[in-house]
């Protein structure tokens, strides 16, 4: 049940009616979000809505409808974020779970962890209690299996993740593991769902092999109603009557699942399909399909592998893999963490300096504003952020020490480069030290019952009013396009003038926050909207390998002079991503080149290339390698 509270009611009313209904069965859960004076009970006694209604304190009770109750997205409308040390589950970042199907021997585990963990695998799984349908086929190493896992995620900073199968391996479990998994064979193995619910250590909880959804979270349901909140669901394939594949992999689990619960889901290809060239194409599709992440599995050598070996990737595909799903992930508003050893050099290095706890990063504008999701998306929860009002006031605050590091636009594939900001890169002397790259999708916002009809103003950002020039055009006699400095900045603007004659251009997540209507959706004028942002800073980030460059510079006024440069990318053999030309200012007619270049050309080895450069150009700034 729901149960909404009388208004004005205190800390202490509220207390006395929280342990009246612990004392009759009760779990009671606080609804978090914007809705306060909110709590949702799940009886283990048969309670009808009369005797919630009569409690002291309750004004009105709704029911929830279904018959999972702490899981469902009624009880908790966010999403809920599981944590593993410092990987999340759940936001804005794809997570990739990837290993054996069973951790064989030392060398075997260490050399796959090596590999996966090269090509951006954040956790690392391996079985050391293996389920098999045959009694005589390789049963798993038992504990010593768990003390090999440990000492991984000891070498190689992964969290691991392993099946338990039986309730004696609860305090093994405990000692060595981040994440304890449920088979798809023990998903209503009920004693054993209580167990890992006592236990408390995030459980990833695989849907049996003939489960129905409801079913699939109703055993989620014993695991919270233990007082274990931390369950990861993952779609691994059902049995169907179709023998080409090992099981039927359900992605419209995903969809369904996520409105249902507030739990994180992710779907594990390998045994949903059997076959090791099925696999690619079906984690692509999950991760289109809305999933949180994925559990892959590879083997240095799967041709020897003692169990699973058909469906393993090699490492190279698995890296291939990788690369598609960096990819795909940007189109449905998420990251993966692809270079992996790249941004753990941000994270090892997030405490004690400054004499604070985490580093800082700021991004413009208020929360919700895409230079928000890109600063999470890059740092997810490893800094604390900062808003500040302008690019110059982001540029100034990492110059003083005020913040470590800035995230700021530079690039938009339908309306190109944000010059203010490279022309602060030209003032400043700070480096790029890495970048990410967002999907930018608009939506046309006004308070709830807002007609096009009645529009009159759009607020927003003028670089967004350039990207929905299209949707725009039609309007430009009826609708004045009012230019504000950030796209959070104009939703709530909106918001407080309250009037329908207004609307904003934002983000989903702007209009949620604000809790307005989106009148009209997906406004950009082309789908393909992305825009590049960097992250700045005084260092670059501590670890390798950065992969790119970018270069200012300028040449005297001669022929071939520009050529020069180019050429000595072009001996080198280095690709060039961007070459843009723009005019100096106060000097007409002359201009700067700006070149991004696949290859770090500050690490040894390229002393020479840069010594040339220097002799072939009248200006060089190397901006920064990521
Ligand atoms: C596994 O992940 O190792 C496994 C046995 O999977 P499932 O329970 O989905 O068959
Ligand atoms: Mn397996």
């Amino acid at each position: 049940m729901i149960l909404v509270l009388q208004e004005g009611i205190t800390r202490e009313e509220k207390g006395r009616l929280d342990s009246s209904l612990e004392d009759h069965g009760c779990i009671v859960r606080e609804i978090s979000t914007y809705q306060l004076g909110v709590v949702g009970a799940a009886g283990k006694a048969e309670k009808d809505v009369d005797f919630f209604q009569d409690l002291p304190g309750v004004e009105r009770v709704i029911p929830i409808s279904t018959s999972f109750k702490l899981v469902s997205r009624q009880m908790h409308p966010e999403d809920t974020v599981v944590r593993v040390r410092d990987v999340e589950i759940g936001g804005d970042r794809i997570v990739v779970v990837a290993g054996p199907c069973a951790v064989e021997n030392r060398e075997q585990a260490f050399t796959t962890a090596a590999e996966v963990r090269k090509y951006g695998a954040v956790m690392f799984r391996g079985g050391a209690f293996k389920p098999r349908t045959s009694p005589y086929s390789f049963q798993g190493l038992g504990v010593e299996g768990l003390q090999i896992l440990a000492d991984i995620r000891e070498e190689f900073g992964l969290p691991v993740v392993t099946e338990m199968t039986s309730t004696d391996q609860a305090e093994s479990m405990d000692k060595y593991v981040d994440v304890v998994q449920i088979g798809a064979r023990n998903m209503q193995n009920f004693e054993l769902l209580k167990c890992v619910g006592r236990i408390g250590k995030p459980v990833l909880l695989k849907r049996g092999l003939s489960a129905t959804i409801e079913e699939w979270l109703m055993s989620a349901e014993y695991i919270f109603s233990e007082g274990n909140d931390q369950v990861i669901l993952c779609e691994r394939g059902i049995r169907t009557f179709e023998r080409y594949t090992r099981n039927t992999l359900d992605l419209s689990a995903i969809p369904i699942v996520k409105e249902l619960s507030h739990l994180p889901i992710v779907v594990d290809p390998s045994h949903a399909t059997g076959m090791r060239k099925k696999v690619a194409p079906m984690a692509r599709s999950a991760v289109a399909a809305g999933a949180d992440g994925l559990m892959i599995e590879v083997h240095h050598d799967p041709d020897k592998a003692l169990s699973d070996g058909a469906q393993s990737l090699y490492p190279k595909q698995f890296g291939q893999l990788m690369r598609d799903i960096y990819v795909i992930s940007p189109v449905v508003g998420k990251q993966l963490d692809f270079a992996y050893d790249k941004k753990s050099g941000s994270s090892d290095e997030t405490c004690e300096e400054n004499g604070r706890e985490k580093k800082r990063a700021a991004f413009l504008g208020m929360e919700g504003t895409f230079s928000h999701k890109a600063c999470n998306q890059f740092f997810g929860n490893k800094v604390s952020t900062a808003s500040l009002p302008s690019f110059r006031s982001i540029f100034e605050a990492v110059k003083t020490g005020e913040v470590d590091y800035g995230v700021l636009p530079l690039e938009n594939s339908l309306t190109g480069s944000i010059h203010e900001n490279y022309d602060f890169l030209l003032e400043y002397d700070l480096k790029i030290v890495g970048e990410v790259t967002l999907r930018v999708k608009h939506h046309l916002i006004g308070i709830p019952g807002t007609k096009r009809e009645q529009i009159e103003r759009v607020l927003s950002h003028p670089q967004v009013f350039q990207q929905c020039r299209l949707f725009l055009e039609p309007h430009h006699e009826e609708w004045a396009l009012v230019s504000v400095t950030d796209t959070a900045k104009a939703v709530r603007l909106v918001r407080e003038a309250g009037k329908p004659t207004d609307a904003a251009i934002g983000s989903r997540e702007e209009a949620k926050i604000h809790d307005m209507e989106i009148i009209e959706e997906g406004i950009e004028t082309n789908p393909r909207n992305f825009t590049r942002f960097v992250v700045i800073g005084k260092e670059p980030l501590p670890k390798g390998p950065r992969s790119k460059s970018s270069l200012i510079f300028s040449t005297v006024n001669q022929s071939g002079a520009l050529y020069r440069p180019l050429k000595i990318f072009a001996d080198r053999g280095i690709n060039l991503v961007k070459l843009e030309s723009r005019p100096i200012p106060g000097k007409p007619w002359e201009y700067m080149f700006y070149v991004d270049l696949e290859e770090d050309v500050e690490s040894p080895g390229f002393e020479t290339v840069l010594l040339s450069l220097e002799e072939h150009t009248d200006y060089l700034k190397v901006l920064g390698s990521y």
